[in-house]
Order: C-alpha cells, then structure tokens, then sequence
C-alpha cells in the first residue's frame, strides 16, 4: 500500500511516500515558504497538489497532527467528526493544528475517496495518570479550559521505544524506558511496560528541558515580572520563551549544539554554561523518572543531539547508574516518526496487514 506521510507545518509540508507493510521508502521531500510574497505556493493546497503531481499512486494518507487533547487518545481515520475534533483543539495549539488540518482539507480534496489517518503528538501520552497531568492550579481550568500536560513527541518516544524492545529482544509489555528526544525541542519520557507515564512537555512544548530557543522550566512569577519591568505585552513575552531562550538565550551564541560545541572547545564560556545547563537539566528529569519507573532496562537517545553527539551523550551518563547492581542498557536509536506514521495509518486502514 503506497502511503504518503505528511507533516504539514505553518509555511511548509514535509512529505515521505513509504511502500507499506513492506516499510520502504520511495520518496521523501519538502516544500517551503508557503503562503510568503514572492512564493510559487500560495497556501497548502497549491503545495500538495505540487507534491502529489509526482506520485501515480498514492493509497492511503497519514497526517502528523500535533495536538489532539484528550479528544484523541490514538490515531483516527478522517472523517468530518475528527475534522471537527482537530479543529476544536485549535484554541490550545494556535501555531499547528491550523497547518496540520490545511493539510488535511487539501488531501481530502485532491485524494476523493483515499483513506486519510491523523496520527498526534499527544496521543501516546494520553497514558499517564491525572496525578502526573494535573497542574497545582485550580481545577476548574482543567475542566472549563482542557490545561492540563499533555506532552508531545509522542510519534517519536513510541517509535523509539518499540525499537528499544526489539533491540533488547523483550517484549514492550515488561520493560522500563526513559526516552530522550533531544532535537531543536527536546522532551524526555518515562515508559512503563509500553505507556508513558510522564513526559517533560506540558501545556505547550515549552516545559520541561532547555531548548533550542525554548527555556523549559522557569519560575511562572518571572513571566509577569519580566512583562512589567521590560514593559512587554503577552505576544512579545512568548517570543522571548519560544525564540529567543534556551541555549540561544543563554549562551548569546546559536541554538545549534554542533556550533556550541566548537564554540566552548574555543573557550568561549556562555557557550559552556548553556551545554552545561542542558545536560543538568536532563540529568535531573532522568532522576526523577527513575525514582518514578522504580527501576530501568534501557536509556534511550534520540534526534539530532541523542543520536549525533557522543559528548552530550558521555556527559549525561556520567556515573548516573553508579549505584544500580543491574546497569540500564544505553541505546542511540534514530528516530522515525514518518516511518511510525506510516506504521499507525497502515494499521488503521489494513488491519493484519501491518504489524
Ligand atoms: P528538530 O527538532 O528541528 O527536528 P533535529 O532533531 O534535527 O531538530 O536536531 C537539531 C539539533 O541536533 C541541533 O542542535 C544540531 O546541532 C544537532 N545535531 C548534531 N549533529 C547533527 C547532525 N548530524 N544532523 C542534524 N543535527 C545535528
């Protein structure tokens, strides 16, 4: 079955084409710039139906799709009701779930009658208990506005972990992870027995570890203290959190781990400190997990940094498991979220076919 996985962002689609059971990757690419002046493509449809122009065949359709809210506890089958589903979890993800359904509508009309899957960031944590996803806030945000962390990455820790088993040669079902998705936004998970049972993201994917240009966890009370003492409004501040923190923030340097590196190798020390503070951090929720997993099998590495960049890597272990009798196995496993989509979407629409 000729599956086209597709991640439709704000200015851009990334697509691969995957031959599926058999898991083979035809084609991949992607297009840029969507909707920007001067740009062949004046929205997703335009875009897609250039991208689709390539392929004779294509038989199914799955969709990365960033937020589902507790609407969507698994991937779907599209259909209008889930077309609604996604765009009611608009209010809560404004800088994706837009672009991700764009995406969606300009299949359906240039796909009539292929089978769409939309496959979500959140659904893998929808495993993890309240008392892990409730904020300290009061609760009726949580009923009357949906606030409450839900985790992303979820395509990317589930992958990962299937490997993981398969690479351990256990099932899934008996096995304790802790999953590092460390890219441009990292986020790390702790997996029991198959399920996240928490993850580092929340809300938004701004909690938890320092970022690219995201700061992770900082004390709430600065956001309003920063707000008035520079005297900023709302839009400037989530700029500041999202764009212009984290270890850009931090070392005045680049968001690019490869250039800090090589700036600390030549001494200068922000970019030192902001490494430093990236793999505090992480060493912190790895604690943390392993007091909540009660034990672990296997530390899991992955994306740009977790698979790349060994230093990171050797510095984060450092003596981590000195006092376990059993040492945890740590594994470098590159990711795949397309490949996982492709999995979810063939899954859905041949049952039996697709493992
Ligand atoms: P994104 O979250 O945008 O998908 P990536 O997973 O590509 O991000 O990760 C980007 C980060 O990985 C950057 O900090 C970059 O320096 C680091 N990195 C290190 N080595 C590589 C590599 N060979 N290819 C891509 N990114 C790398």
């Amino acid at each position: 079955m000729k599956t086209l996985v597709i991640n439709s962002g704000s200015s851009s689609i990334k697509y691969k084409l995957f031959d599926m059971p058999k898991e083979t990757l035809i084609s991949k690419g992607s297009i840029e710039h969507i909707g920007e002046k001067g740009s062949a493509f004046c929205d997703h449809y335009s875009g897609l139906k250039t991208i689709l122009e390539k392929f004779d065949l294509v038989q199914a359709v799955g969709h990365r799709v960033v937020h589902g809210a507790e609407k969507f506890k698994r991937p779907v089958i599209v259909d209008n009701k889930v077309i609604r589903g996604i765009r009611e979890c608009c209010d809560i993800a404004p800088l994706h779930n837009p672009a991700n359904l764009s995406g969606i509508l300009a299949c359906k009309k240039l796909l009539p009658g292929v089978k769409q899957v939309a496959v979500f960031d959140t659904a893998f944590h929808q495993s993890i208990p309240d008392y892990a996803y409730i904020y300290g806030l009061p609760y009726e945000y949580y009923r009357k506005m949906q606030i409450r962390k839900y985790g992303f990455h979820g395509t990317s820790h589930e992958y990962v972990a299937a490997e993981a088993a398969r690479i351990l040669k256990r099932p899934p079902g008996k096995l304790k992870l802790i999953s590092c998705h460390l890219g441009n936004g990292c986020s790390i998970t702790a997996i029991d027995k198959g399920r996240s049972i928490d993850t580092s993201m929340g809300f938004t994917p701004l909690e938890g570890l320092v970022m690219g240009t995201r700061c992770g966890d900082v004390d709430p009370a600065l956001v309003t203290y920063i707000m008035s003492r520079r005297n900023i409004d709302v839009r400037q501040m989530e700029r500041i959190l999202n764009k212009e923190s984290g270890l850009k923030g931090i070392s005045g340097v680049s968001n690019d781990m490869r250039s800090l590196e090589a700036a600390a190798a030549s001494g200068n020390k922000r970019a030192r400190l902001a490494i430093d503070i990236f793999i505090y951090r992480i060493r912190k929720y790895i604690g943390s997990y392993l007091s909540v997993l009660g034990g672990l099998d296997a530390l899991i590495f992955t994306a740009g940094i977790g698979e790349n960049q060994s230093d990171v890597r050797r510095d984060v272990c450092r003596g981590l498991f000195r006092y376990f009798e059993r040492k945890p196995r740590v594994l470098v496993i590159p990711t795949n979220e397309e490949l996982m989509i492709a999995r979810q979407t063939c899954r859905l629409i041949s049952p039996g076919a697709c493992k």
